[in-house]
């Protein structure tokens, strides 16, 4: 039998007491100088005593049994300072600790890259390197990493990024519970570039306080901005406007398709709801009669109608149709002018944001089609949104070539925000959302250096 493969269990999850418990290999190490230099004078003393410290280590993978290291080092006396001192040990063990450097790295590494919940990322160090860290104890180690993210964050990090800036930024806000959080990203790198957590909704102050830090750090560094993508909100304009008067203000045209395809598939789901009245009653039983066979006859048309109308209900507000989609759209909608009205308002609306197109064109079009929708009463209710003044600041790319259509920088980093939500942690606090965010942050400038690592390693082995 091939084992690869198959799912195998842990091999200690078949014990049935602690006795049982693979025992720890005892690993001897040595950090024990003759002399060493004293940390204040200077002066070279001499080794005082032997002392001895032990900790878990990661366990060995061949015997599959955890390692506990004994560790002995040196006390050093200088009679000068009246100090004791000893060996550098940072490298090895962190003060007080009862695991090793390399334990601690790899259980935040399993949170904060992986991001697996810690008490998961616990199991794992058990059942992977044979070394048992209590939960609690995970989350002390990722919440310390947390609080060093934060201040890197608002250093080093951010000459990092800031040196690639692109000049394009986009604005969001993601909500949390009680929080808010205010995100601003560079929306062609993709890096995030300033964070701010609120324990409130924001209101034009905050935004106003918000945009003023990013412009210190921006004069700073001598940077300007040349566009901003924002959703639809109306937090931003107004402030915008102050901080960055004259800056090209777009609006993510996903947001304003989804809003128009939204209300195009409730109009739809209305008209399946009207069919459904229509259908009518049928008696059970043989059909008997000439009207009766036409009415079962009729109704099962009209469910027929219904749920080719539910399954294919995606054609109506899909980008491109191939010419089978167009027939098959075609087809369903026959008999019902309203659906092919709308059809023909979305692709109107798909048409506006094209690249081509100048500015002046898609006002243009966008004029035509509002037109057009104010003809017919039953699609001017639906589709009211195409009114709206959020349609012309979706367009300002038109002219400003590199200017990126969509939010979707800052919407992917806010999809991550709340993958981690859903597993890493239970309680949330205002200090505790800001140092996840930043390890976060961190890990998102690391994760692009991956796929180059794995190019060598590819290299590598084909040789
Ligand atoms: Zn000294």
């Amino acid at each position: 039998m091939c084992p690869i493969g198959e799912y195998l269990p842990d091999p200690t999850e078949k014990i049935r007491s602690a006795k049982e418990l693979p025992p720890p290999e005892i690993v001897q190490k040595r950090e024990s100088r003759k002399s060493l230099g004293c940390p204040k004078c200077g002066r070279k003393c001499p080794r005082h005593q032997n002392k001895s410290r032990d900790f878990h280590d990661i366990g060995n993978p061949d015997t599959r049994r955890p390692r506990d290291v004994h560790l002995v080092f040196s006390q050093h006396y200088c009679a000068q300072c009246d100090i004791y001192f000893y060996p550098d040990l940072s490298s090895l063990v962190p003060p007080y600790s009862q695991y090793s450097l390399r334990v601690v790295d790899l259980a935040v590494h399993l949170v904060v890259e992986d991001g697996l919940p810690y008490g998961e990322a616990s199991w794992n160090l058990w059942r992977d390197h044979r070394v048992w860290v209590p939960r609690g104890t995970v989350q002390n180690w990722v919440e310390a990493s947390g609080k060093k993210g934060s201040d890197y964050v608002n250093g080093p990090y951010l000459d990092d990024v800031l040196r690639e800036f692109s000049g394009y930024i986009a604005i969001d806000e993601v909500y949390d519970g009680p929080f808010c959080i205010l995100v601003v990203v560079d929306n062609k790198k993709f890096h995030r570039l300033l964070v701010e957590v609120l324990d409130h909704s924001p209101d034009h102050s905050d935004i106003h306080r918000f945009l003023t830090r990013f412009r210190e750090i921006l004069i700073q560094r001598n940077l300007v901005v040349k566009g901003i993508t924002t959703d639809g909100s109306p937090l931003y304009p107004e402030p915008l406007a102050v901080h960055f008067p004259g800056v090209p203000h777009q609006l993510c045209e996903f947001h304003v398709i989804k809003e128009i395809n939204l209300a195009v598939l409730r109009a739809l789901a209305q008209v399946r709801r009207e069919i459904k009245k229509s259908i009518p009653k049928v008696k059970r039983g043989k059909a008997v009669g000439k009207r009766e066979i036409k009415a079962r006859r009729q109704k099962a048309s009209l469910e027929k109608k219904i749920t080719d109308l539910f399954e294919n209900r995606y054609l109506l507000v899909q980008r491109t149709l191939s010419p089978q989609e167009r027939k098959c759209l075609n087809r369903i909608t026959r008999g019902y002018p309203v659906l092919q009205r709308f059809r023909e308002i979305i692709d109107g609306v798909y048409s506006l944001f094209d690249r081509r197109c100048k500015l002046e064109t898609g006002i243009k079009k966008l004029e035509a089609l509002r037109t057009r929708v104010l003809r017919f009463q039953d699609v001017y209710t639906t589709l009211k949104k195409i009114l709206s003044p959020n349609l012309e600041k979706a367009l300002t790319f038109l002219d400003e070539k590199l200017l990126p259509s969509t939010s979707n920088g800052v919407e992917r980093e806010n999809r991550r925000f709340r993958k981690m939500q859903k597993s890493v942690y239970r309680v949330r606090t205002h200090q505790g959302i800001t140092q996840r965010i930043a390890l976060d942050m961190i890990r998102g400038v690391r994760f692009r250096r991956r796929p180059r690592i794995i190019g060598f390693l590819q290299e590598f082995r084909n040789g």
